[in-house]
């Protein structure tokens, strides 16, 4: 296992929700925790949490 991204993959970059106002990501979703690390998660967005 090493840490080395692919750079074919774009880091997901960290935004707000348009609904809630809230922070949470635009990506492939595998960055999740890099780019909202810092806000715990209760405080993200939760607007598409339904999906499995
Ligand atoms: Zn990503
Ligand atoms: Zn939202």
């Amino acid at each position: 296992m090493s840490m080395v991204y692919n750079q074919e993959e774009p880091m997901c970059v960290r935004t707000v929700c348009p609904k809630c106002q809230r922070p949470t990501y635009a990506g492939c979703g595998a960055h999740v925790e890099q780019v909202l690390g810092d806000v715990p998660e209760p405080q993200r967005c939760q607007c598409q949490k339904k999906k499995r």
